[in-house]
């Protein structure tokens, strides 16, 4: 009997659970995860903090689900990996041995280094444990400064505001997220902010967390200002775990390397979701995901490997649909970079794909409560970011997966003005029919 053993009960551990149970009903399967809760939705975290869904909503399976009775599970934190004795060191259930292994390690957020960040009252929000520390903070939480631009980031910033807390936001560079929006898309998110009484700090980076007993009392910048409040929350992004399997040998950039099979530099070893960063043979880049869908595909593909189904993890578009202070905003594909200022990390809800663009000529129209930015290539769209109304966000999706040729509308698209959107929407319905 083959025994597989899965670092990691994220999304991408529980999709190959899944997919292995389904292949070799016979097969003994492991999954180790040092997170006491399991499987949960991450990206549900959010919504929980805001208060708009109760905690047990971010549970995908009930206690009864089929998985829960036919995969075993440890709760342990892996050590130490020996890939020649094919076996794993744990701090709670000594070692184990595998036939196969994968890595689902998932990411974890990435901290300030700055004195007074031990301090009772910094929080992040990467995990269960995060929401419930602050929840239990936020009831002597008068006023907090949120620091970092992306999606963690702002959530942070809405959540706090919903729990009644004065939010300072810090933003290091001229606008929100620069290294995926462009100024006028930022400054829409921006506006809703300040309505909702945010007060923005631009070109604000935090030098010192001050604290009095252990506990927050506020923050220095590095121009020296001094701000009261008794919380701060960092969401500057993440960084993949891939520190156990470097360490053994395995070969690693960003994350672990794999390759289209999502198997690592040892045969017997996989990896995948936010720690894995995936060659894609089409484009010749290694590449991270630090999205759910991408997660959960690989997890199921990496499975299928794992159990002797060659099958290449063919990659999707890049997609995620998500509310920023209020706005439905889609990011399609490679969509490039506004403005980068300066070491940015990757945040949770985007793709290193997003960067990745060849030659293209960036298009847009907008309003103030919506906006639209085309990526053109030299025969495809390469990319879009649907803000606001999003009726053109389904078309774009499906020309840009399906690299559709758009040469004949191409001189329509480079006009930049308000017919854009109906532009791309008759060519879809066209070529469509
Ligand atoms: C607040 C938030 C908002 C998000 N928003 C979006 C969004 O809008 N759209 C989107 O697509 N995605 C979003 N994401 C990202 C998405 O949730 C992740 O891409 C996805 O959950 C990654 O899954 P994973 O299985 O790779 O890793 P994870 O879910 O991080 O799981 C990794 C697991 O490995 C365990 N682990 C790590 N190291 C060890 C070790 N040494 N030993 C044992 N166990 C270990 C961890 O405890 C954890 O259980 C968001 C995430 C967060 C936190």
């Amino acid at each position: 009997m083959t025994r597989y053993v899965l670092v990691g009960s994220g999304i991408a551990g529980f999709s190959a659970a899944e997919t292995l149970r389904t292949l070799d009903p016979q097969a003994d399967i492991l999954m180790v995860s040092d997170d006491p809760y399991g499987f949960y939705s991450r990206p549900g975290l959010a919504y929980y903090l805001t208060g708009e869904i109760p905690e047990k909503q971010l549970q995908l399976f009930s206690k009864k689900g089929k998985l829960n009775l036919e995969v075993k599970q440890i709760i342990a934190r892996v050590t130490n990996l020996d890939p020649i004795a094919h076996s794993l060191k744990t701090d709670r259930s000594g070692t184990l041995t595998y036939d196969r292994l994968l890595l689902a390690t998932g990411a974890s957020a990435v901290n300030l280094n700055i004195p007074g960040e031990n301090l009772r009252g910094t929080v992040k929000l990467d995990n269960l444990e995060d929401i419930r520390l602050i929840l239990s903070l936020v009831r002597h939480t008068r006023s907090a400064v949120v620091v970092g631009g992306g999606v963690v980031a702002v959530e942070l910033v809405e959540g706090l505001v919903a729990l009644g807390v004065k939010v300072h936001y810090f933003l290091r560079g001229e606008w929100f997220w620069p290294n995926v929006l462009g100024e006028a898309e930022a400054r829409m998110i921006e506006r809703h902010l300040a309505h909702d009484e945010v007060i923005l700090h631009h070109h604000t980076e935090i030098a010192e967390i001050l604290g009095k007993r252990d506990k927050v009392i506020g923050v220095r910048t590095t121009k020296g200002d001094v701000l009261r409040c008794d919380m701060v929350a960092v969401g500057i992004g993440v960084k993949p775990n891939k520190e156990v399997a470097q360490a053994a040998g395995l070969k690693t950039e960003r994350g672990i390397l794999a390759n289209e099979f999502l198997q690592t530099s040892d045969p017997d070893i996989f990896a995948a979701g936010d720690v894995a960063q995936i060659f894609d043979p089409r484009s010749g880049h290694s590449s991270i995901d630090n999205l759910w869908y991408p997660g959960r595909k690989q997890g199921r593909i990496a499975a299928m490997n794992m159990a002797g189904q060659k099958q290449v993890y063919k990659r999707t578009v890049a997609v995620n649909v998500l509310l920023l202070a209020g706005i439905m905003t889609t990011i399609i594909g490679a969509i490039g970079s506004g403005r980068d200022d300066g070491p940015a990390y990757t945040t949770r809800g985007s793709s290193e794909t997003w960067q990745q663009l060849p030659n293209t000529i960036a298009t847009e129209t907008g309003t103030d409560v919506s906006h639209l930015r085309l990526m053109v290539g030299e025969q495809i769209l390469l990319g879009a970011l649907v803000m606001g109304d999003q009726t053109i966000s389904r078309p774009l999706r499906d020309m840009i997966n399906a690299q559709v040729d758009i040469t004949p509308i191409k001189p329509q698209l480079l006009q930049s003005d308000a017919q854009l959107g109906q532009s791309v929407m008759d060519y879809w319905i066209k070529t469509k029919s």
